[in-house]
């Protein structure tokens, strides 16, 4: 057994590591790559930091490539994630080329890689239409979405649909985000690593230390969210929801967010989000490095109560993090987050800063519910939201791509 292995099995327990080894039998050293659009900054990449090694440490043979995009590219990305996620967008000819020129651009790079690979996963829109660029590949291909689809913009779908319906196959975080498509749909929710420096457990001083770090008050109960600057986390609904929440208990708020190097809108929002917090200096709005992963573990673990009030989420890694350090979650009700954020149980989900404000003041009353909700989030994400639970489900997804409809699959060789 491996050491990074084994490390896992004390936190997720031995039976389910040695499941991973019996499922990687028929797959090892089989040939697998990975490509979005991003090494830093969002849930993908946070993913693929962690899915990848594990898969090497399994026997996998695994690649991760980035594609390397235009800001006209990035402009059209970001509208077909505003567009999947429901939100009209208009694109005009010319960023529909860009799109398209840099696909075939960094699919003739990386041929040689993909057509040889025995499994390929395409995360989100931005690397699409590769497989079309791939004429001679041999591998399974699978698209991978991770955006809240449930109701995309038809137009811009339809175009999306067209470089995507000819994969084998595609994986979709909640049954309410499939599509009609010609393959066969997978539903794989996302995971957070248990042992990444985003999610350890910290010396009491380290949590204690974000107070002097950014300027807060010890004394003062405070709520966090933690979120790329994009208009679909609502950080302005935030903070109207601790105007509201404030006027009936003492409340600190702290907004941490950076930005991704595939998201071209984040400044235009952070500079808004400032705007709204000028006037109170109980509003802490911090622009963290791509690494700071740690302070982030630091101000999840010290904050009472965090918050995700996204108005779309595909899953919300910020919320399973947060409910693995044992706090209750106030969560938009959409998405990922009704998967995770179970109401008035492990949290609950609100619909407008009114909802949020009212929630919060509860929790902060009834400290009791607080520590209950908080230990049950723990135990939720414990037992499906870790990465061992994910890569079990990615193995034999390969492994059903690889065997069709065999009756009788060997798994130990
Ligand atoms: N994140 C981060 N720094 C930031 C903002 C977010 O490291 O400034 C991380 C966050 O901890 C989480 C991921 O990026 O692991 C965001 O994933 P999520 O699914 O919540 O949202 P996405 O950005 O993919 O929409």
């Amino acid at each position: 057994m491996s050491e990074l292995l084994d490390r896992y099995a004390e936190v997720a327990g031995r039976d389910v590591v040695n499941h991973l080894y019996q499922l990687v039998a028929p797959l090892k050293g089989m040939k697998v790559v990975h490509v979005n659009s991003t090494k830093e900054g969002g849930g993908v990449a946070e993913i693929l930091r962690k899915l990848v090694p594990m898969m090497e440490a399994l026997g996998l043979d695994v690649k991760w490539e980035v594609l390397e995009g235009s800001p006209d590219f990035y402009q059209c990305t970001k509208g077909f994630h505003n567009a999947i996620q429901g939100f009209p967008v208009k694109l005009s000819e010319a960023m529909l080329e860009a799109y398209e020129t840099v696909n075939a651009e960094n699919a003739e790079k990386l041929r040689p890689v993909l057509e040889e690979a025995d499994f390929v996963f395409i995360h989100d829109p931005q690397p699409a239409p590769f497989l079309n660029f791939c004429p001679n590949r041999r591998g399974k291909w699978v698209w991978r979405c991770h955006i809240d689809c449930s109701r995309p913009y038809r137009p811009v779908w339809k175009y999306l649909k067209n470089w995507i319906q000819d994969y084998d196959a595609s994986i979709f975080s909640l049954a309410q985000f499939a599509q009609f498509l010609p393959h066969p749909q997978y539903l794989i929710a996302p995971s957070i690593d248990p042992l990444s420096e985003k999610n350890i457990d910290l010396p009491e001083d380290e949590i204690r230390g974000v107070f002097d770090q950014f300027g807060l008050k010890p004394d003062l109960p405070f709520i966090l969210q933690v979120s790329r600057f994009d208009r679909f986390k609502d950080p302005l609904g935030v903070i109207e929801a601790f105007r509201q929440a404030r006027k009936m208990v003492p409340l600190q708020l702290v907004l941490a967010g950076g930005g991704a190097t595939d998201d071209p809108e984040g400044e235009k929002v952070l500079e808004e989000v400032r705007k709204a917090a000028e006037d109170n200096e109980d509003v802490h709005v911090l622009l963290l490095p791509p690494d700071a992963h740690r302070t982030i573990n630091a101000l999840q673990r010290a904050s009472d109560i965090v918050l995700q009030k996204s108005l779309k989420e595909g899953f919300g890694l910020t919320v399973t993090e947060a409910m693995w350090k044992g706090k209750p979650v106030i969560g938009g009700d959409t998405g990922g987050i009704r998967l995770q954020v179970i109401d008035h149980f492990t949290g609950f989900t609100v619909r407008s800063p009114e909802g949020a404000a009212l929630r919060i003041r509860y929790l902060l009353h009834r400290m009791d519910r607080l520590e209950e909700m908080g230990a049950r989030a723990r135990r939720l994400v414990l037992e499906n939201f870790l990465l061992t639970r994910h890569l079990r489900e990615y193995l034999a997804l390969m492994i059903g791509l690889l065997h069709g409809l065999e009756d009788r699959i060997d798994m130990v060789q």
